[in-house]
């Protein structure tokens, strides 16, 4: 009796201990589980952070206004309204600092900074010139004709016509614009004037250079170059199209035609006689000589009729000069505009009333 109580005693101890083991490998089952699935958020978690931090992409700025923008003084003024976007905070647009102040009264530059910051530390910024000027007068905009230059100390000037300047002049002549704080307005602006959307400075002047020669490549643009003046070249891209592709700075390539600058059978330029598939065709294949940016054409000559408009007009040519006497005015026709020419024979003294 005694012995079987003893060992039913033991098989007691046996069940509770197997009991006990079969817990623990549960509670040690349930907390393997556990944790892995915890390791799983953690790593979930990880990853979303490492996307939080890798958001380098900078905030948008758009100013609703020109990147130059040019003011009569004395007119009111307040800050244009720019717009933010980031890529993952939206409209940031509140976030805008406007760095620079411009005083309406003061003729002077002004350089504005707007700046935005994203969450992720990002920053935008785009920059704003302010001009306050005395406005251009009602005599217009200046656009200087130039075509070929000889080097005076080393030919006579005497056999050359009156389509060259001698480069020491010329010399005179950029630095009498620079030094006198002139402006030079891009061909964007020019066409906005025109149509009497901005107004110009009063000192604002072009340079425009017809054909495109030797002699203005290699006389001519280092001069530019020396005052950090731009000037456009017209350039008869089927003869001198390689020039283009130099693209040298303070050199602005505009259209000559590619091959109009030539007689036609009505003993006038070629574009007044030719087909207008023909016409188009020279018009588009000059522009792509010129690397396809082109927007304002010179006639060749200087002759132009309703159906040459048309042409430059269905190929994209926003601007085009003719060589008639005279200064480009609020309200000109686009493409027939005058300029000012400038020969041999201009003196110091009449360029700077021809400017002026
Ligand atoms: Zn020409």
């Amino acid at each position: 009796m005694k012995r079987r109580t003893r060992k039913k005693s033991k098989n007691g101890i046996f069940i509770v201990l197997i009991l006990l083991i079969i817990l623990i490998v549960a509670i040690i089952l349930f907390n393997t589980r556990n944790n892995s699935n915890q390791n799983e958020t953690k790593e979930v978690s990880q990853q979303n952070s490492v996307t939080t931090i890798s958001d380098t992409e900078a905030p948008v700025i758009q100013i609703d206004g020109e990147d130059v923008k040019i003011l009569a003084v004395g007119s009111q003024y307040s800050n244009d309204k720019a717009t933010a976007t980031d890529n993952l905070d939206g409209d940031i647009s509140n976030l805008i600092k406007v760095n620079g102040d411009v005083n309406p009264n003061q003729v002077g530059t002004y350089q504005l900074t707007y700046s935005v910051t994203d969450k992720a530390g990002n920053i935008a910024q785009k920059e704003q010139k302010v001009i306050v000027c005395n406005p251009l007068g009602e005599a217009g905009l200046p656009v200087l004709m130039y075509h070929f230059f000889y080097d005076g100390t080393k030919e006579d000037g005497s056999n050359r016509d009156n389509n060259y300047v001698e480069i020491s002049d010329f010399e005179e002549q950029i630095k009498y614009l620079k030094e006198n704080n002139f402006y030079f307005p891009t061909w964007e602006e020019v066409e906005k004037y025109v149509d009497g959307d901005i107004i110009l400075p009063e000192k604002s002047i072009v340079l425009t250079f017809d054909d495109g020669d030797d002699s203005f490549f290699e006389l001519a643009v280092p001069v530019l170059q020396k005052y950090d003046v731009d000037g456009t070249s017209f350039v008869i891209t089927s003869w001198y199209g390689y020039r283009a592709n130099e693209k040298q700075k303070n050199v602005i390539y505009e259209s000559h035609s590619d091959d109009m600058h030539q007689g036609g059978s009505n003993g006038k330029g070629v574009m007044l006689s030719w087909s207008n598939e023909k016409i188009k065709a020279d018009l588009v294949n000059s522009n792509n000589v010129l690397g396809g940016n082109a927007t304002v054409f010179c006639y060749p000559f200087g002759q132009y009729n309703d159906n040459a408009i048309e042409m430059l007009k269905e190929t994209g040519y926003k601007l085009a000069f003719t060589t008639a006497g005279g200064r480009v005015k609020p309200g000109a026709n686009k493409y027939a505009l005058p300029r000012v020419r400038i020969s041999k024979t201009t003196s110091l003294a009449s360029f700077k009333t021809m400017v002026n």
